[in-house]
């Protein structure tokens, strides 16, 4: 069996969903492959809340502009200078248009939420969440004629000289079929499911991973465009990757695994020591890191511990926190020397000046003398009952990818740019991504890309 349309979009989430809808409208017949059943489908998709985008003034949602430079010097100080230039400030700049685009689509904001996020100014929330944002986007895809098919699995793809030809795809009942088209738009995520392949730079420390999305993103699509002669771009050690509790499923645990108390109290590894400043800077500018520094700890396994006082101040998760009346009594449940837990927080403590607690700016609650400081947001660790929560890396997504232009066309490993490839999404990221994030960038990434892809898919295809 073999079929033939314009643009064939492999993936079934945002990225995918934009670059259908943006090829559809610019002419083109169009076919998405999602590789999960219908149900799953939208992969990481599925799990978001926000997308941030740049704006000069507010809006109906957003409580103050966010300008094209604000963002982009966000960016800088969230990747440490590793980015693209000239591909951030050109997403930056889509990024204003496509807060009208995608409620053209059908999508809907909503005000952002409140707690320890601090977005409400730069990132507009999806009334409903993440799988809302994408029923509205696959309704409006087959409203105009987009074809799609579930349990669609990729398998192969067909590419010579740098133009791809077809892919071959494997279905449950159908079996495995061929189909061709005149431009490819690759978004099938990044490879942060693929434990094996983590594992070839994390070592055994991957099987203490926890991956917080779809089983489906294996990175089988990002692995075929690399072998089939596309430039990679991207450290592949650098991931999004947030602590969860340690309790959660190691795949599609979503949102409520995430634990966003570490500003309220300290973290310390199985040996009960601190290792990294917990006030470094706002929550959204540094959640992203904690997984990586959890990963550096022995057996991949750290502890948020507070106390009584702070447990309304942030969202509760799935998983009740572990309780003590006194700290040994918490050490002993989780497993740890009661004593060495005992003197890192009695040194902690100590260490704490006194200042005027506000988790929502750099407040001047500091400690002084001890390594690591904390350096905001510092307070007694004092009233019973003490509390704590298990956590590992919890893997989002991966940066490691395809290089492309400003027309999200992939780039080939001789530098020329494809005929007809092109890729958006989790699995372009690291373009813009070399390290770091700011919450929401990867539904920016998603859709501005995919914008475009599709629209410079369909005019390829149609000429
Ligand atoms: C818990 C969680 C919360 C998040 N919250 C936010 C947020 O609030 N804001 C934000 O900006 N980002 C957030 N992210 C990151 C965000 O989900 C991703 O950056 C974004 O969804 C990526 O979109 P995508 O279309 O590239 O990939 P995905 O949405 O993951 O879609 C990839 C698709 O490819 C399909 N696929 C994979 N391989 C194949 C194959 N061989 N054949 C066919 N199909 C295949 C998968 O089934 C999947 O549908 C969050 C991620 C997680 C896990």
């Amino acid at each position: 069996m073999s079929s033939k349309y314009d643009v064939l979009v492999i993936g079934g989430g945002n990225a995918a969903l934009c670059a259908a809808i943006s090829a559809r409208r610019g002419g083109a017949s169009v076919l998405v492959l999602e590789g999960a059943p219908k149900f799953y489908r939208g992969g990481n998709t599925r799990h978001t809340r926000n997308m941030r985008c740049a704006h000069d003034a507010a809006t109906e949602i957003l409580t103050g502009p966010y300008t094209e430079e604000e963002f982009w010097e966000d960016l800088l100080r969230v990747t440490g200078g590793q980015t693209n230039e000239v591909l951030a400030r050109h997403m930056i700049r889509e990024s204003k248009d496509i807060l009208n685009w995608i409620v053209e689509q059908g999508v809907r904001w909503q005000p952002s939420l409140g707690g320890t996020l601090s977005l409400g100014r730069t990132n507009s929330f999806f009334l409903g969440g993440g799988r809302a944002m994408l029923n509205a986007l696959y309704l409006t895809a087959e409203r105009l004629g987009v074809a799609v098919e579930y349990d669609a699995e990729v398998i192969d793809l067909v590419i010579e000289d740098g133009m791809f030809l077809a892919a071959r795809l494997q279905r449950p009942v159908k079996g495995q079929s061929e189909v061709r088209a005149g431009a490819l738009v690759a978004a099938a995520g990044g490879f942060e499911a693929n434990i094996e392949w983590l594992k070839q730079y994390w070592g055994e420390a991957a099987d203490n991973f926890l991956i917080r999305g779809t089983p489906y993103n294996r990175g089988s699509i990002l692995k075929m465009l690399l072998d089939k002669g596309v430039q990679e771009v991207g450290d592949p050690t650098q991931c999004h990757a947030v602590a969860i509790d340690a309790r959660a499923p190691k795949f599609d645990g979503g949102i409520i695994t995430r634990h966003d108390s570490v500003v309220f109290g300290i973290v310390v590894n199985k040996h009960a020591q601190r290792f990294y400043d917990e006030g470094e800077d706002l929550w959204p500018k540094r959640y992203a890191i904690w997984g990586r520094l959890v990963a550096a700890q022995p057996d991949q396994i750290a502890y948020i511990i507070f106390d009584s006082t702070v447990v309304t101040s942030f969202m509760p998760t799935l998983f009740p926190p572990i309780a003590g009346q006194t700290i040994a009594e918490l050490a002993g449940k989780l497993a740890l020397d009661p004593a060495a837990l005992e003197q890192t927080i009695t040194e902690f403590n100590a260490a704490v000046r006194p200042g005027t607690f506000d988790h929502t700016i750099l407040d001047d609650c500091v400690t002084e003398g001890i390594t690591p400081p904390k350096t905001h947001w510092a307070r007694r660790i004092e009233t019973p009952p003490f509390l704590a929560y298990p956590v590992r890396p919890g893997i989002t997504f991966t940066y490691l990818g395809t290089r492309v232009n400003k027309e999200a066309r992939m780039l080939m490993k001789d530098g020329k740019p494809s005929a007809n490839m092109f890729a958006a999404g989790e699995i372009m990221a690291g373009n813009v991504l070399g390290k770091g994030y700011a919450a929401g960038m990867g539904m920016t990434i998603g859709s501005v890309f995919g914008r475009i892809a599709g629209r410079e898919a369909a005019k390829h295809a149609r000429n």
